[in-house]
């Protein structure tokens, strides 16, 4: 069995910990972390100690606040490339070069939206990529498709300060959506170069003419990946975010300012943290005490989630090279295969995903590059887990590279590698997914209307469109399709059901859906009671008129009887003046 600790771990947390305080946390359980994974395990330890051997070697190791860069440093690092390589872009860098995307290369195809501020104040910038995007006084910069249009909209910067939705035309609603996350965890750079380099792959392809006949080489695979981005751009909003944690990744830690792992923080879901585990799996898999309340960041991530409801999203982290998906929490705490629902989509995207790169397939630790979030090690309080249940996001965590913060050197080619991963990964998530339209007898949309694709999925809910899009393994057998859609006090939706013939990897399958509402309940209950006041009344009304008959006739009898009376007076008198009136009446 090999020792606990060997020694070239213990040199490397000596140095490391210096300035990652969460390292004497996570190195001595040893179980590895993933998504976050400083799996301090041998082959880890080698990377990184021949990583630092090689920096140290040439003398161009840093400090943490070389990267982490101050405004005045930041000329050192706002080119993207020196010489060969391609450096990490400051957080200053980082925001200017979002813009400046915006503003060149997806000029008319992209805005730029703040999604939040984090606990230090900083910004939060999301590009958002798409046909429906439009900017005033800029048309659009090429044709793109069909969609490609002229200015329009009323901003004036694009950029909306508060991340509202610019309304109407501008919405993401009705269209496919995806997301591109990097830096959750401060120490983990290279997603927002990766984000970075997204945003350009799809919006240079996009934009550039039909291929010349001087582009020989590779023409093919240009001419898909061109087809690839004009479809993304016409029928999808992707959502760009480079960083989630800046300030994490100004002081280079894990965790945000107050020290809290973000991908611990969200709300647990499906499996809370096992009430039994011991601080060391507490330490791995998350601390119930940092899970009561949400960070700022966390809060900001939750409701940008929730306002879009992300078809599927793309989370970078670093320490391993693997793409691992739900569930990542299970009930008892135990390293075992923790299935979802939808385990066959998932295991299909990942796999989409690790095929698509260049090695991650070809690992010797995880089979075929994917893995099962609890099959590796169990954590409550992820992000994908609370997207998965909460927003029917497909959402992937990438462990990019086997080192965390890898040199500058290898960056253009991680980045590069992983860029073409997520293009294939994203379109396959969007466009084989089962999707379609559910509207009215009117042609309105239903919105919040469920969907379940097949018998035991977790259903995913349409927007304020209607528009519903789940992602799916492909399939060549009849899918059951479930509509439910919501109960509304006026109305009653019936459930619909159908099915598709084959969910195709491509193009996934349609299915737009028209549902005639019944009167709801309320309605119902509220026609009877009008009804039977409406009797109610007639009732009171028909018993009305017949007091009033009778009073009327009452009062006839008592005006005869008083005649009558009348009549025998006179007559009585009469009688009288007839006999002697002088004389004292008979007495007998
Ligand atoms: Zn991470």
């Amino acid at each position: 069995m090999a020792p606990y600790w060997r020694p070239s771990e213990i040199c490397l947390c000596i140095l490391w910990v210096t300035n990652r305080r969460e390292y004497l946390l996570t190195a001595p359980a040893r179980a590895g972390w993933r998504d976050d994974a400083p799996r301090v395990g041998a082959r880890r330890a080698r990377a990184m100690a021949e990583a630092l051997a090689r920096a140290d070697a040439d003398g161009e190791r840093r400090s943490s606040s070389d990267y982490a860069s101050t405004s005045a440093s930041d000329a050192a690092v706002s080119e993207e490339t020196t010489g060969t390589k391609r450096l990490y872009a400051s957080n200053d860098a980082l925001a200017r070069r979002v813009e400046e995307i915006a503003r060149t290369t997806c000029r008319g195809l992209a805005r730029t939206r703040v999604l939040g501020k984090t606990t230090r104040g900083r910004d939060v910038i999301a590009l958002e990529i798409g046909s429906h995007v439009r900017v005033a006084g800029e048309g659009v910069a090429h044709a793109v498709g069909t969609d490609a249009g002229g200015a329009g909209g009323a901003s004036t910067t694009g950029a909306d300060a508060d991340g509202t939705d610019g309304g109407g035309a501008w919405s993401a609603e009705g269209r496919l959506r995806f997301g591109f996350m990097g830096n959750m965890h401060g120490d983990e750079p290279v997603g927002r170069e990766i984000a970075l380099d997204v945003a350009r792959w799809v919006c240079e392809r996009a934009t550039t003419g039909p291929i010349s006949d001087a582009e020989s080489t590779g023409a093919a695979g240009q001419a898909a990946d061109r087809a690839m981005a004009r479809r993304l751009v016409r029928e999808a909003a992707l959502f760009i975010v480079p960083t989630v944690n800046p300030d994490g990744f100004e002081s280079r830690t894990r965790g945000n300012t107050n020290g809290v792992d973000l991908n611990r923080n969200f709300p647990y879901t499906a499996f809370s943290l096992p009430k039994t585990l011991s601080g060391r799996a507490g330490a791995l898999g998350g601390d119930p005490e940092s899970n009561v309340r949400q960070e700022k960041e966390t809060e900001m991530i939750m409701n940008w989630s929730r306002k879009w409801r992300l078809n599927g999203m793309l989370n970078y982290h670093e320490g391993a090279l693997v793409a691992n998906y739900p569930w990542d929490g299970n009930g008892d705490g135990s390293t075992t295969y923790s299935a979802s629902p939808d385990d066959e989509t998932f295991k299909y995207l990942a796999k989409t995903y690790a095929d698509s790169h260049p090695t991650m397939n070809q690992s010797e630790e995880f089979e075929g590059g994917i893995t099962n979030g609890a099959a590796w090690y169990p954590l409550w309080g992820g992000m994908q887990d609370w997207q998965y249940v909460n927003t029917g996001t497909y959402s992937l965590t990438i462990e990019v590279d086997d080192r965390k913060w890898p040199d500058e050197r290898e960056l253009q080619r991680i980045v590069d590698e992983h860029v073409q991963s997520s293009m294939v990964t994203c379109a396959r998530t969007l466009f084989g997914s089962v999707r379609g339209f559910v509207r009215d007898q009117r042609g309105r949309g239903i919105a919040g209307a469920s969907v379940a694709v097949g018998d035991d999925t977790l259903p995913v809910t349409t927007d304020g469109l209607g528009f519903f899009s789940k992602p799916s393994a492909p399939s060549d057998r009849p899918t059951s399709i479930t509509v439910t859609p919501p109960t509304r006090p006026w109305v009653r939706y019936p459930t619909f059901k159908s099915t598709v013939d084959v969910i195709d990897p491509f193009n996934g399958a349609s299915l737009d859906v028209v549902i005639v509402p019944h009167p709801s309940t309320a309605v119902r209950l509220l026609r009877a009671a009008v009804g039977l006041v409406f009797v109610l009344l007639s009732i009171a009304g028909l018993r009305l008129r017949v007091l009033r008959r009778r009073r009327r006739v009452f009062a006839l009898q008592e005006s005869l009887a008083d005649n009558r009376d009348i009549e025998k007076a006179i007559a009585n008198r009469r009688g009288a003046n007839r006999s002697s009136p002088a004389t004292t009446p008979r007495v007998s």
